[in-house]
């Protein structure tokens, strides 16, 4: 069946290098009992090494059934080993958490062979040999007899071409040496048997045929005729059926250390989805709050001319009041009436003082309309919202409310200041003076925003219309008002207020006025400015820049539980490393071995996303409420688990995908490694 032809191996270790056969030329039939002896060292496992395709030689040829076993691919080494080849160790090399059932149905499983006709297999030859009795038996729990016995049925179930057995009755006690060598000599009239022993009784009582080595040198073979060319067994095969039966297994017998590496990816998938959810959720929720302001609907049109200055590069830009008519085209669509700035007699930075005492300064606000009328659903609101037009009136903010240990509602806010007109030749000055009664105080967006003091823009308007200015009045020879001189300010000079005041209606409506000012003509240089509108961007990009550096954060957290995954799985295989020889040796392709732990991996990082997904929305809740306490802003993490830009299940699919992925890599790298190791060490018997 074999013949070698100048066959050697060397062994190179760090210190030496050792021929363990040296020009070994070998025959072998095609049935029959051929034992091989030697003192220990002389080279007789590794010949069955040799033999059974688990080492390669470092010189020469062996010929199987004719064909050069050199020339075969890694596919057809595995079917070779499949169903040519069966191999009995001296300590057998069963798998010891599966029962005596599963250890001889599990050669034909490697083949493709479903579990329930495997399964079935087995009985029939437990039963034929009558060990019926184990069938249901651990291997841990066998006599060496029983688990001898059992390997050996494990390595006939399937029919194989040859069988190599190292020392088989090394480990028992006489009377199972002999049903084991009865058993072997019954299946050597049909097969060839290999029979590694150094018990020169065994080889008198049973071998057909001796083989000697000694220091990796045959001393003594007997003669036989080559074999002529045969072709080697090919059959299909389909995925193997023992996969889900070790994976299980080995899943629950790697309970403590699958469960650890399920917290660090629970951990790991939890913080990618509590980031994701920030991601998307801060972003709307910042949007939506922003609108929560009194003066989001409004903004102010003005014109920025540039100057070259002369000699450089550089120009100046400066913004001024268009004229009415330009101001009126722009919203000739909208209809949006433009109102006067009036900021130069009431800025919108100002000091104030209440009930006479002095307190700093406060944003000022216009509103065309203290009712809010069309908003009040965004806002709550405590005390009672003064007319559209009082000018005796106002509203505050929650942050200017809590400025003072009580409410604020009742007192009276005072601005008293200085103006000066210049016109022509004529300077007066007169003092603007406004008494506002604080008659509600709204709560507005809490995030970073400011104290503000809102009037009605009417009502300035009215009151700017009594502001007499006498001695220019006289000058001039007529009526000269405080409104006379906004009206009719030139649009660079400081009366104007640089600019329109634009209220809008609701929220939509700013917005589609800003965007309707981008296709402005520049020529112009007509440009609309909202304060609401530029912190709403501002926090927008803050919030996505914030969302950015979490990356990094992330990109750790995911890094370490690849490497704890990795770790993990190594350890279990490097434990584990005999089963996964043991499955080499039956003919398993290696892939679907490395799938075996590759799929433990699999499978405790789906299982850890899982948990996150299901974790990841209490600790969304209690997260909210945290930030809610710090910042005011409540949802800031939501996680779209539903929907996200019109995916559905976003976050779920892409979190199982990563899973699965990051289960895959992070087991294939250290197993890459693990798998250069040769696994025929694992299977030597000490
Ligand atoms: P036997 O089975 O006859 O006891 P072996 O085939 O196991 O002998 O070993 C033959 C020689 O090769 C021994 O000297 C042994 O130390 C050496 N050897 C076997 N395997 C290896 C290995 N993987 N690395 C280095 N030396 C080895």
């Amino acid at each position: 069946m074999f013949v070698l032809e100048n066959v050697g191996k060397k062994y190179v270790t760090s210190s030496n290098e050792k021929w363990a056969l040296h020009e070994v030329n070998l025959c072998f039939p095609e049935t029959g009992l051929v034992a091989i002896k030697g003192h220990s060292g002389s080279g007789k496992s590794t010949l069955l090494n040799l033999l059974s395709m688990l080492e390669k030689p470092t010189s020469g040829k062996i010929f199987f059934k004719g064909q050069d076993l050199s020339k075969l691919k890694q596919k057809e080494i595995e079917n070779f080993r499949a169903f040519e080849c069966s191999f009995i160790y001296q300590h057998f090399n069963l798998y010891e958490s599966l029962t005596a059932e599963e250890n001889i149905s599990l050669p034909l499983q490697v083949r493709g062979l479903s579990k329930s006709s495997s399964s079935k297999k087995a009985k029939a030859i437990l039963k034929k040999y009558g060990m019926e009795y184990l069938g249901d038996k651990k291997a841990q729990v066998l006599s060496g007899g029983e688990k001898q016995r059992v390997a050996i049925l494990r390595a006939i179930v399937g029919d194989p071409s040859f069988l190599l057995c190292d020392e088989p009755t090394g480990a028992l006690d006489s009377e199972n040496e002999k049903l084991i060598m009865d058993s072997l000599k019954k299946i050597s009239e049909t097969k060839l048997v290999v029979l590694v022993s150094h018990n020169p009784r065994i080889i008198k009582d049973y071998a057909d045929y001796v083989i000697e080595l000694e220091e990796g040198k045959v001393v003594y073979s007997p003669k036989i005729i080559p074999p002529s060319k045969r072709i080697l067994r090919k059959e299909k095969r389909k995925s193997p059926s023992w996969l889900t039966t070790l994976l299980k297994k080995n899943f629950r017998r790697d309970a403590y250390k699958n469960a650890l590496s399920i917290v660090a990816g629970s951990i790991g998938y939890c913080a990618l989805l509590l980031s994701f959810g920030f991601f998307s959720g801060s972003q709307g929720i910042l949007e939506e709050e922003a609108k929560r302001s009194l003066i989001y609907t409004q903004g102010t049109v003005s014109k920025i001319t540039e100057f070259e200055i002369e000699g450089s590069p550089l120009s100046l830009t400066q913004s001024g009041r268009p004229l009415l008519q330009e101001a009126q085209d722009l919203f000739i669509e909208t209809e949006y009436e433009v109102k006067n700035d009036y900021s130069y007699f009431l800025p919108g930075y100002e000091t104030y003082s209440i009930d006479g005492e002095n307190q700093g300064s406060v944003y000022f606000s216009p509103l065309d309309d203290l009712t809010l009328y069309g908003r009040e659903e965004l806002f709550s609101y405590e005390g009672i919202l003064p007319s559209e037009e009082s000018f005796n009136e106002c509203i505050v903010n929650r942050q200017f409310a809590n400025q003072f240990s009580e409410s604020p509602i009742g007192k009276r806010i005072e601005v008293s200041r200085e103006v000066e007109i210049e016109i022509g030749e004529n300077l007066e000055s007169t003092r603007f003076k406004a008494s506002f009664l604080i008659s509600a105080v709204v709560d507005e967006f809490s995030f970073l925003n400011s104290a503000r003091v809102y009037y009605s823009h009417l009502g300035l308007e009215k009151h700017l219309k009594t502001l007499q200015f006498p001695i220019i009045s006289s000058d001039l020879g007529r009526d000269l008002t405080a409104f006379d001189v906004v009206n009719e300010a030139e649009g660079d000079s400081p009366y104007s207020g640089y600019g329109y005041l634009i209220f809008a209606k609701n929220e939509e409506e700013v917005e589609k006025i800003n965007r309707q000012s981008k296709s402005w003509p520049n020529e112009y240089g007509y440009s609309f400015y909202s304060e609401a509108l530029m912190i709403g961007e501002s926090f927008s990009s803050l919030t996505s820049a914030f969302s950015q550096s979490l990356i990094p954060f992330l990109a750790l957290a995911i890094g370490s539980f690849c490497f704890v995954l990795g770790a993990l799985i190594l350890s279990s295989f490097i434990e584990k490393k005999k089963e996964a020889a043991i499955l080499l040796a039956l003919g398993s392709r290696k892939g679907e071995v490395t799938s075996l732990y590759q799929l433990e991996a699999v499978l405790c990082s789906l299982l850890s996303a899982f948990i996150a997904l299901t974790l990841s929305f209490p600790m969304s809740l209690i997260s909210n409420l945290y930030l809610e306490g710090k910042t005011g802003l409540g949802k800031l993490i939501n996680i779209p688990y539903f929907s996200y830009a019109n995916i559905p299940f976003f976050p779920i699919i892409v979190i199982l995908l990563l899973a699965v992925i990051i289960g895959y890599l992070a087991s294939s790298i250290p197993l890459f490694f693990a798998g250069k190791v040769p696994l025929s060490e694992e299977l030597r018997d000490e």
